[in-house]
């Protein structure tokens, strides 16, 4: 499903993931017996290296880091965090044994989100990891709502445009096809002129619903007004044509219940990455090309873009 999946939001009350990196054992034992009625899961590294592995495979939402350890400064550590996209998003709490206000201003300048000095009450720690995972909950919330439609609650073209870049590159790298549909709804102007311009919204929101209905791996958006574009990995364009075709019949379909008879459709521009279709401009302007054919056509149908 492409639309945002409320259980994610709800997330941002549910248990967090907490990783201590530290050298110190009682610094382990302190936090476990101490956060141990928290709502949190506690696991621990005793050394940088370890601490770096456990941070990308867990996906922490805090990391506590002590500044000094055998193997690697805690921030060298940070700057290793920092640099990898898969954990640069995670909060991190510097743990020092020294109240250096130096330490403290490069910590937080590198991007840590706070810092704390041994010995510290732990009421306090506690305070500030849940701060801590609080903001970087509601930032993460934030940065995925500024890529979502509000009317549909499918992704928007800023995040679509992203996406197929992204999606190009993967199809590319491992010699996957990738198809995609581009498709705009009939005579929209007219059913909006007729019917006003609420039930045009409810045509849009009924329509998002049909096409993040496919596979999960399907990334639908609303590529802006009443036009849409679906991108499909690992998808021929045989097979897409026959999801196109699936979801231009569920359109046609539906009953609308205060307008009886009426028959909305839509019309559908299917294309494959292949040569001479190998960037996200050129993917685009051929699906665009078949969705042109399809309304020339006279609408309500798929056409898929001929080999280049
Ligand atoms: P065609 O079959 O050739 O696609 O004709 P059309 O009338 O669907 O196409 P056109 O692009 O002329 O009209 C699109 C209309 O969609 C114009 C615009 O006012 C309306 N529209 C765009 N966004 C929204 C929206 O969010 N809600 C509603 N209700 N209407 C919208
Ligand atoms: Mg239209
Ligand atoms: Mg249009």
């Amino acid at each position: 499903m492409n639309s945002v999946d409320p259980k994610a939001f709800m997330a941002v009350t549910a248990a967090a993931r907490l990783l201590a990196i530290d050298d110190s054992e009682l610094i382990h034992r302190l936090l476990k017996f101490r956060l141990q009625h928290e709502r949190l899961e506690i696991h621990g590294a005793i050394n940088a290296r370890e601490g770096l592995v456990m941070a990308r495979e867990l996906q922490p939402d805090v990391i506590l880091l002590d500044i000094d350890m055998e193997d690697m400064n805690g921030f060298d550590v940070l700057t290793t965090l920092k640099n990898d996209p898969l954990t640069q998003d995670i909060a991190v709490i510097f743990i020092s044994g020294t109240e250096e206000a130096m330490d403290k201003v490069r910590a937080l300048d590198q991007g840590a989100v706070d810092f704390v000095t041994k010995p510290f009450e732990v009421v306090e720690l506690k305070a500030r990891v849940r701060t801590a995972i609080r903001s970087q909950r509601l930032l993460k919330m934030l940065a995925q709502r500024a890529q979502i439609d509000g009317l549909t609650g499918l992704w928007n073209r800023a995040y679509m445009d992203q996406r197929l870049a992204a999606e190009v590159d993967e199809a590319r790298r491992h010699g996957q096809p990738l198809s995609m549909i581009l498709c705009d709804i009939d005579r929209f102007k007219h059913h909006n002129d007729h019917f006003g311009h609420p039930f045009g919204d409810l045509v849009i929101e009924r329509f998002a619903q049909i096409l993040s209905g496919g596979r999960s791996s399907d990334v639908a958006c609303r590529y802006g007004g009443e036009e849409f574009c679906v991108i499909l990995p690992s998808t021929t364009a045989i097979e897409a044509e026959e999801v196109a075709n699936r979801y231009r019949e569920q359109l046609e379909h539906i009953a609308w219940s205060d307008h009886p008879g009426l028959v909305v459709t839509a019309s559908f521009g299917v294309t494959e990455l292949g040569s001479g279709r190998d960037t996200v401009e050129s993917i685009l302007k051929a699906a665009d090309t078949a969705l042109y054919h399809a309304k020339q056509g006279g609408r309500n149908r798929v056409v898929v873009s001929a080999p280049a």
